[in-house]
């Protein structure tokens, strides 16, 4: 009972406060598993839809956890995210895309990573310099690293995440706008903002091909993205069908599970290898 109660405690409650009992465990549980080398960074490839190849891959944390097995991130990023650990993960994350770019490049793949970011980290203004030193002993160029925002990440204070956002840009990293559709105030953003790719997000994507306003706003915002010189992503590629009406559509790539769930990335160069499109 006493380990079913640890366990439980590490599940996200929106109303724990970073100050109560059972979030400074968690807090704590954090900190070991980075100490004991709980985290794994997993893999989703991106595929470019029109020739099928596989163009990039999405980092994505899990918690390997001892007792509970894998923590899926959505228990643990929004504590991480309030508490303010989520820098230290991101760079964790951030560095292990980088030397994963370079192993890639090592083996003859050209490929682009994507981390997430949170609003803590644009609002640290050494991460641009962090960055930098992340990637000057690596033969990595800045553009082959993504970083994916969405909009709740600016909105806390968007005067400072632009500045943050210009800056990346600047030094050659590419932007994302994730899980586009879902927020408040998109087109405002995406004019003000030095972005070069919109993430199209996977409820619209898994209900085009049953409802008929969902195929008008993906086939609207892939229009738009490219009036706006955007590279279009669509997340939640389940099916054949959602490919073929994606490439009909115009969308430049895909990632879902119809390609591949995320894997561990020490899985990632023999997968992309024996890939072939369907
Ligand atoms: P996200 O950035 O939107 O990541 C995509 C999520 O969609 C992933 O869930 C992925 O496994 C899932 N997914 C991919 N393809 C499909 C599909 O075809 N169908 C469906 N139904 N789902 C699909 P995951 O890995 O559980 O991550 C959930 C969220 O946690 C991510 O959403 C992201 O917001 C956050 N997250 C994960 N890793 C990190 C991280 O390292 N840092 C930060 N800040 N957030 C992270
Ligand atoms: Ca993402
Ligand atoms: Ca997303
Ligand atoms: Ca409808």
């Amino acid at each position: 009972a006493a380990k079913a109660r640890q366990c439980g405690s590490l599940i996200y409650h929106p109303q724990l406060d970073a100050g109560s009992q059972e979030s400074l465990s968690l807090l704590s549980e954090l900190r070991r598993a980075v100490e004991n080398d709980e985290l794994r960074l997993y893999l989703q490839p991106k595929i470019d839809l029109h020739r099928g190849r596989v163009v990039g891959a999405e980092a994505l944390v899990r918690w390997e956890h001892p007792v509970r097995g894998l923590v899926p991130p959505m228990q643990f990023i929004p504590f991480a995210e309030q508490t303010g650990f989520i820098r230290l993960l991101s760079a964790w994350m951030l560095s292990g895309a980088a030397r994963f770019s370079q192993q890639a490049r090592e083996a003859g793949l050209d490929l682009r990573l994507s981390v997430n970011l949170s609003t803590r980290d644009l609002m640290d203004q050494e991460l641009p310099a962090k960055i930098e030193a992340l990637l000057s002993p690596l033969q990595v160029p800045a553009e082959s690293l993504c970083l994916e925002i969405t909009e709740s990440t600016i909105m806390d204070d968007p005067e400072r995440a632009l500045s943050t956002l210009e800056h990346l840009h600047a030094m050659g990293l590419k932007l994302s706008i994730d899980d586009f559709g879902t927020g408040y105030s998109s087109l405002a953003y995406l004019k003000r903002l030095p972005v070069d790719e919109l993430k199209i997000d996977r409820s619209f994507i898994m209900a085009m091909e049953r409802d008929l306003d969902d195929a008008r706003i993906v086939r609207s915002t892939i229009e738009l993205a490219h009036n706006l010189g955007l590279t279009v992503v669509a997340e939640g590629l389940e099916t054949l069908k959602a490919w073929a009406v994606l490439a009909r559509l115009g969308c430049d790539e895909g990632q879902g599970y119809f390609v591949s769930k995320p894997m561990p990335q020490e899985q990632f160069i023999a997968w992309a290898r024996a890939w072939q499109p369907p």
